[in-house]
């Protein structure tokens, strides 16, 4: 119940244990263009080049931001925790000229601060964290398309943290770059990078094309500086995974299996479902914490759906409780970074352990733990609090149910008044 990795949905886990095949078998290539079509569901987008990168979501970054700027291009990070310095730190090593603007811990930027520092520092590049684990934090990104559009800015961002378990629209939001990795509400293991790419990311990254000396035929350009990595070279990986299927690196098979399985799963249940899910076991766990007597860190009209810090009580030493939630229980919460270090624990509700039973074992565990370490916790606060929450949702979920029959009745009520 960490802030990820998570348990990886047994489907998941079933699925990577699949034969390997060839990556020019028939199956193999048709699991790939599968799985672009999945992924095009879970970002909802109709971008063409939606595809995996190999490696954990890091690398899914890298390549996006090495493939897209150019030594010397600008770019502008806003940073509100510890994922917004990691894009500083990769945009640095690509060669960007970096300008960051800094959120406290906790909060988030508003469109108005964002379009200013992009006024100011006229980058190429937009480069924000959607959900930020170290702080919990989601940045509003719905209206920061529009400001990239009318100051030309390409705008991408990292939903590791946040994709399935928040809203997220890649196209109507206005996004060019997207990308993320399974190991948080995607219910898979860490080690494969799903991404999306708009034709204007394709465009830009396709112009700095420079094929491999072996695999190169007469007429493909060769460029004094191609895209500094080979490994994370987007204009190579397109044509791997595009009609060409222009050989590149061997792709992770079992990684593939597992991240076809990931997007199947959200697809059957439908994104919205999950999200909701999200929504509903995420609120039941803020309750329960709430109800323990525990205070909450951060914004939390921002905070994530999937995750929840929450100040560790002076009497206790937050790595002892940890320690025993985990040898006693078998429970695993995070601890935290940076500023936090020390001051608050993260708990997270997401993927497969987004479940009302994961949320009411962990809340009574967690009451035992406090109390045996001498921090003061109501008694059986948080286990109530949290089915309170789950009872109030479900009266809400039949309220509208009922409004939706009333309306129903009255809609067949007219019917038959016209005879119908
Ligand atoms: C968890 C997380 C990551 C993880 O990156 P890995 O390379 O998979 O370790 C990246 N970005 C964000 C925003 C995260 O929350």
């Amino acid at each position: 119940m960490g802030p990820g990795p998570i348990n990886a949905d047994p489907r998941v886990l079933r699925a990577m244990s699949a034969q390997l095949l060839g990556q020019y078998d028939p199956a193999m290539t048709a699991y790939m263009t599968e799985t672009m079509g999945l992924y095009r569901e879970v970002f909802r987008t109709a971008n063409e080049q939606t595809l995996l990168i190999d490696g954990t979501s890091r690398a899914g970054i890298e390549a996006a931001l090495v493939s897209m700027i150019e030594p010397g291009d600008r770019v502008l990070v806003p940073v509100f925790g510890r994922f917004g310095h990691l894009l500083r730190e990769i945009a640095e090593r690509s060669g960007a000229e970096v300008h960051v603007r800094e959120a406290e811990w906790g909060t988030v930027f508003t469109p108005e601060q964002i379009e200013q520092a992009v006024i100011e520092t006229e980058p190429k590049i937009l480069a924000v964290v959607h959900g930020d684990t170290s702080t919990t934090m989601a940045q509003p990104l719905d209206e920061l398309g529009a400001i990239c559009r009318e100051h030309g800015v390409i705008f991408y961002t990292d939903v590791t943290a946040s994709l399935a378990g928040n809203t997220f629209e890649t196209d109507a939001w206005g996004l060019d770059a997207v990308t993320a990795g399974l190991q948080k509400c995607l219910a898979g293991p860490s080690g494969s990078a799903p991404a999306t790419f708009s034709p204007r990311a394709v465009e830009l990254i396709n112009a700095r094309k420079s094929i491999e000396a072996g695999i190169r035929s007469d007429g493909d350009e060769v460029r004094a500086t191609p895209i500094r990595s080979n490994y994370f070279d987007l204009a190579m990986i397109f044509d791997y995974w595009g009609s060409k299927r222009l050989n590149h690196h061997t792709e992770a098979t079992s990684m593939l299996y597992g991240s076809r399985e990931c997007a199947r799963l959200l697809v059957d249940e439908g994104i919205d479902n999950a999200v909701e899910r999200h929504r509903m076991h995420g609120g039941a766990m803020l309750e329960g914490l709430r109800g323990l007597g525990l205070e909450i860190f951060g914004d939390v009209s921002h905070k994530m759906n999937n995750v929840t810090a929450v100040y560790i009580p002076d009497a206790v030493s937050g790595d002892a409780v940890r320690g025993e939630l985990l040898d006693d229980f078998g429970i695993e919460i995070g601890t935290s970074f940076g500023p936090l270090h020390g001051k608050v624990w993260r708990i997270g509700t997401m993927g497969y352990n987004a479940r009302k039973d994961t949320v009411l074992t962990t809340l009574a565990a967690f009451e035992q733990v406090l109390r045996r370490a001498g921090a003061s916790v109501t008694a059986g606060g948080g286990v109530g609090a949290a089915y309170d929450f789950y009872a109030d949702e479900a009266a809400g979920a039949n309220a509208g149910e009922a409004a939706g029959a009333d309306v129903r009745e009255a809609e067949l009520a007219d019917l038959e008044r016209a005879g119908l």
